[in-house]
């Protein structure tokens, strides 16, 4: 391997970029050549490849984002596309590739390395819902500015006896919910690997207020119902103010906290190290703070993420 590509892919993630650096500057500390890739495989398929040396990501490592832009490209579940994409690699002799994202940019990969073409997989989300790794570079940082912004409602709610629903990131994983409410010390969690009943959640909430509660902060994980209904529900059946805060992209934004800067560091120097050691199709994670390799297809297939119900239990003690 003499010439490698690196490109950012699926929703964006605070560490991305100093992931990157982290790629960039081993692989040219190898006398490895790199390429960057704008916009994750839309950027690929489109041909939006450049050189990249050790100054391009010089100032990126406190910086929120990716600089290389990331997509969202669903034609790229076409297998023309991705032999075009390949192709435009192929001309320039790259002839493997580090992609950084979350699942579904994962499965990207493990195409691509079908077809032949290395693949190693950095793990890049705040919704920490990818196998094979205890945590994803961004959750941290997200985590930090979802516990801020309950510590705000907290303010407020508290001011104004208010209950407060909060709705996080995170997708079908309740990682950042269950997390943020334990730090934020949220009085009701919702999250996607428990069962939702909105009655169960009201009596729970009622509990509260007859036990004394002044007012209430409810986390909850996107997807799972439309929280501005619920808040109108409660709102209704408790005769006590109710609103729904979605927090929104804000959580995605922001410079990455010390941790993910670290986590990302190290992925993108250790990606450049399994290619170097002729690894081919591997995705990357970090389990009790050792860096892990797993082979992309069998992690899809096998591996699974972990519900904290021991968490939930502690959360569940503490309201
Ligand atoms: P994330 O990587 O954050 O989970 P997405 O699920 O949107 O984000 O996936 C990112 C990109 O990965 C998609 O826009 C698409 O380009 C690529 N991708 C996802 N699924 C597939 C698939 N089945 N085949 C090929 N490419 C895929």
């Amino acid at each position: 391997i003499k010439k490698i590509g690196v490109l950012t892919s699926g929703g964006d993630a605070p560490g991305m970029n100093a992931a990157i650096r982290g790629v960039v500057r081993t692989a040219l500390s190898n006398d490895l050549e790199i390429f960057g890739i704008n916009d994750g495989y839309l950027g690929l398929f489109k041909d939006k490849i450049f050189k990249l040396n050790r100054f391009s990501v010089s100032d990126v490592i406190n910086k929120g984002g990716t600089f290389l832009g990331s997509a969202r490209f669903s034609p790229f579940k076409i297998y023309n596309n991705r032999q075009i994409a390949i192709k435009n690699m192929k001309k320039r002799d790259i002839n493997a590739l580090i992609v950084i994202g979350g699942d579904g940019s994962y499965i990207g990969a493990q195409k691509l390395t079908e077809m032949g073409f290395a693949c190693i997989s950095i793990p890049g989300t705040i919704d920490n819902d990818v196998v094979g790794t205890d945590y994803s570079i961004g959750y941290f940082t997200a985590l930090e500015t979802i516990v801020k912004c309950i510590d705000k409602l907290r303010d407020t709610s508290s001011s104004h006896q208010r209950i407060s629903i909060v709705e996080i990131m995170g997708r079908q994983c309740g990682d950042l919910t269950l997390a943020a409410a334990i730090a934020g010390g949220c009085e009701f969690i919702v999250l996607p690997e428990v069962n939702y009943d909105k009655k169960e959640l009201l009596k729970e909430i009622k509990k509260g207020i007859n036990k004394g509660k002044k007012h209430a902060i409810v986390a909850i994980t996107e997807y799972i119902c439309n929280v501005t209904e619920l808040a109108k529900y409660i709102e209704k059946e408790t005769q006590r103010e109710t609103r729904a805060t979605i927090l929104g992209h804000i959580q995605r934004g922001g410079s990455p906290v010390v941790y993910d800067r670290i986590l990302a560091s190290r992925m993108g120097a250790y990606s450049v190290e399994l290619l170097l050691k002729g690894y081919k199709s591997r995705c990357i994670g970090i389990k009790n703070e050792k860096l892990v390799h797993y082979d992309i297809k069998f992690a899809l297939k096998n591996l699974k993420k972990n519900f904290k119900s021991d968490w939930l239990k502690t959360a569940k003690t503490l309201f």
